[in-house]
């Protein structure tokens, strides 16, 4: 990823659907009704060899609400200094309009490098708005059509020279060490990956309090909490530093059971959510403490599991009970019973309004991330292993005893172990969840998912 590219401008004149284009995953959500599209959101955009970092921002919301609006601009701000580049929008069959021309003005002021198009820009209906974009000073504008796919080329010429720009001013600033160990060599001391932020998504029902929690992490109000269901619509993405790691979190407000809004967004919303789960490395599953593990929190949690994400589970308005170490009691049955596929997962209690709790929460992030990470050596493991086999022998199914003969991690990110032994189909699945349990035990490898591949010697 060599720079960053935002696109803004008023809403409705195309900026997801451009997104859209250029990540070809359906992160964003695509209506016609103004405002859809409310958060910054980030995907891996690509446009013929060139490989960016796309911003899709809420524009100006032309609603009544004054202080909405006067929010949505300072997303828009920010994403502008977040970026690299900016590509502002205009609709060419409508032209320029006064908001538009607020845009430009804060463009003028902060962006460093802006590339003007002017969008809908298929037909002869264009032609006048196309003209209008000259005077808005800020260059040529490309002409595109998003939803045809038309004027990519010039886009490319456009974004071409700068991509070159920036990748020679990557180069020159200390380039980032990603480090990962060879898997053909377990033994190998595992090196931390460097710099690479640790994606993060925070998923739960509507309600549960995504946005205040992040907004709480994050210190600043980015994004829009409100006590209506979703008012974030789906899934956007912030970089920034927790405790001096640097993450990014992927907020989704998907798993929503009310049709609040349209049908077509409840599905996109939901899918966001599941979406969120297979991009992240950590899922934080937020409860409400007054309903907790609903049957969508836990078909997330679960998913997560089978993904094999590390799980953290946070119990969220931990201010509103009263009666907590008798709460605390039941969650952890609940967890228990309703989630055995997570046994060990850390429950955290949070205030995401007062921050209480944050800490520990964050200390039980990078726990999970270190255990998700973690290697175990391949002698470790055999001399592990040859006492598990005292302690607890395999069975003899049919008089034959399995043989585990020799074990070896093959895979962290989450662990995943390869054991080789006689008759592979005939061990059973206690025996599997015996050495699981062992492993996390004496490895100390608490709550991630842990895979365990039996293999017969051929
Ligand atoms: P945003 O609010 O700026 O994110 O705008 P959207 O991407 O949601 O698009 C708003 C509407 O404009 C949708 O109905 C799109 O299908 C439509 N639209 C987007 N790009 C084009 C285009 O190039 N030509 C035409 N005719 N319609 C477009
Ligand atoms: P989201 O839909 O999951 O993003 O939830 P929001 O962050 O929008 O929060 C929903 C409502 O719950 C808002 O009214 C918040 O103020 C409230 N809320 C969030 N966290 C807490 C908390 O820790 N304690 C209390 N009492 N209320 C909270």
């Amino acid at each position: 990823m060599t720079f960053s590219l935002a696109i803004v401008g008023r809403p409705n004149v195309g900026k997801s659907t451009l997104f859209n284009r250029l990540v070809g995953k359906r992160l964003a959500l695509v209506d016609d009704q103004p405002g859809v599209t409310r958060d910054l959101r980030e995907g891996e955009g690509k446009l013929g060899d060139l490989r960016f970092t796309v911003i899709d921002t809420a524009g100006l919301e032309e609603a009544t609400d004054e202080s909405l609006q006067g929010r949505m601009r300072r997303l828009t701000e920010r994403a502008v200094d977040m970026a690299d580049v900016c590509l502002f929008m205009i609709d060419a069959r409508v032209g320029v309009t006064p908001a538009d021309q607020v845009f430009a003005e804060i463009l003028r002021k902060r962006a460093d490098h802006v590339i003007l198009a002017a969008n809908k820009g298929e037909g002869a209906a264009a032609d006048a708005g196309v003209l209008e974009a000259y005077g808005l000073g800020l260059g040529e504008p490309i002409r595109l059509s998003a939803e045809h796919g038309e004027g990519l080329p010039e886009l490319y010429a456009t974004l071409q020279p700068l991509a070159d720009a920036f990748a020679e001013r990557a180069e020159a600033e200390a380039p980032e060490i990603e480090t990962e160990v060879g898997e053909d060599d377990p033994d190998a001391p595992r090196v931390p990956t460097v710099q690479k932020p640790m994606q993060i998504a925070v998923v739960g029902r509507p309600n549960a309090g995504k946005s205040t929690l992040i907004n709480k992490i994050l210190g600043e109000d980015r994004l829009l909490t409100g006590p209506e269901a979703g008012i974030t619509r789906d899934s956007i993405s912030l970089r920034m530093d927790w405790g001096g790691t640097p993450v990014r979190i992927f907020d989704t407000a998907g798993m929503r059971k009310k049709a609040k809004v349209q049908e077509k967004l409840e599905k996109l919303s939901v899918s966001d959510g599941l979406r969120a789960v297979k991009f992240a490395e950590i899922v934080i599953v937020l409860l409400d403490a007054a309903i907790p593990f609903e049957q969508q929190d836990l078909r997330i949690a679960d998913l997560a599991e089978r993904e094999g994400r590390a799980v953290v589970i946070a119990v969220n308005k931990w201010d509103l009970e009263d009666e907590k170490s008798e709460k605390l009691r039941e969650l952890k049955d609940s967890f228990e019973r309703l989630l055995p596929q997570l046994r060990g997962a850390p429950l955290i209690t949070v205030s995401a309004r007062t921050g209480r709790g944050l800490d520990r929460l964050q200390a039980a992030v990078m726990k999970a991330y270190d255990v998700w990470n973690r290697r175990v050596t391949t002698a470790q493991l055999n001399r592990w292993l040859i006492g598990m086999m005292e302690s607890h022998p395999p069975p003899a199914p049919q008089g034959k005893r399995i043989k585990l003969r020799y074990m070896t991690q093959a895979k962290t990110r989450p662990p995943g172990f390869v054991v080789m032994c006689s008759h592979p189909d005939k061990l059973p699945e206690s025996y599997a969840r015996y050495l699981v349990n062992g492993l996390r035990t004496t490895f100390d490898m608490p709550g991630t998912p842990i895979r365990l591949y039996f293999r017969g010697q051929g």
